[in-house]
């Protein structure tokens, strides 16, 4: 039996504060095979982020320049600021055999299926909208403004839910990456992405 060549791609989408990156950081203590895509934004970074370990910071003419030479799998405005996915580094770490994960907003969550439509699309909610603000305005990194708009920006996410595949309601860390990782056990194992393996040579 052959290796599957290839790795996969998967998706998870879930509005601002919902805690993605808890959830994810979990997944990948638990599958540290798995490259998480670090995206390029013209968002500041918040106290604690790390250049080229939670995003690449640039600015909006480095961004506009990336857009324009075709280097973004995808791309979006969120809250006024510009995230994106390089096509490179994605393409390469599937080349390599190795799944990849992107936490990226409903929008570039489209362009992406619309373009690899076998990517699975899990979208994470937390347990209420109370629970969203609370987890917004206890994190003291934003201005009331920004939340604010954050919030708007979740009711229309939250609209987008019936195109996803799944959906993870994120009340506790560890079931919720649970969910997650089998999840992606189960996309793993699909005939599709296995057929090879029962080739001959
Ligand atoms: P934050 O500013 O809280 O880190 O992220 C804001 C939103 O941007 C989140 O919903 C996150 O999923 C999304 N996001 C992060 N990276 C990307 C990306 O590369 N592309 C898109 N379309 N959205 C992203």
């Amino acid at each position: 039996m052959n290796k599957p060549q290839k790795g996969s791609l998967a998706i998870i989408s879930g509005p601002s504060g919902v805690g993605k990156s808890t959830v994810i950081t979990e997944v990948l203590r638990r599958r540290p095979d798995l490259y998480f895509s670090v995206s390029f934004t013209t968002r500041k970074p918040r106290e604690g982020e790390v250049n080229g370990v939670n995003y690449y910071f640039v600015d909006v003419p480095e961004f506009e320049r990336m857009i324009r030479d075709g280097e973004l799998l995808e791309y979006a405005n969120y809250s006024g600021n510009y995230y994106g996915t390089s096509a490179k580094l994605i393409d390469e770490k599937l080349s390599a055999g190795i799944d990849v994960l992107l936490d990226i907003e409903v929008v570039g969550s489209k362009i992406v299926h619309d373009k690899r439509p076998d990517t699975p699309l899990i979208f994470v909610i937390p347990p209420s909208f109370e629970v969203l603000s609370q987890r917004l305005h206890g994190r003291h990194t934003d201005p009331e403004e920004v939340i604010q708009r954050r919030l708007e920006r979740a009711k229309e996410e939250l609209k987008e839910v019936s195109r996803y595949d799944y959906l993870v309601v994120n009340d506790e860390v560890s079931q919720a990456a649970n969910e997650v990782l089998s999840i992606l056990c189960a996309e793993r194992c699909r005939t599709s992405k296995r057929i090879d393996l029962i080739k001959e040579d």
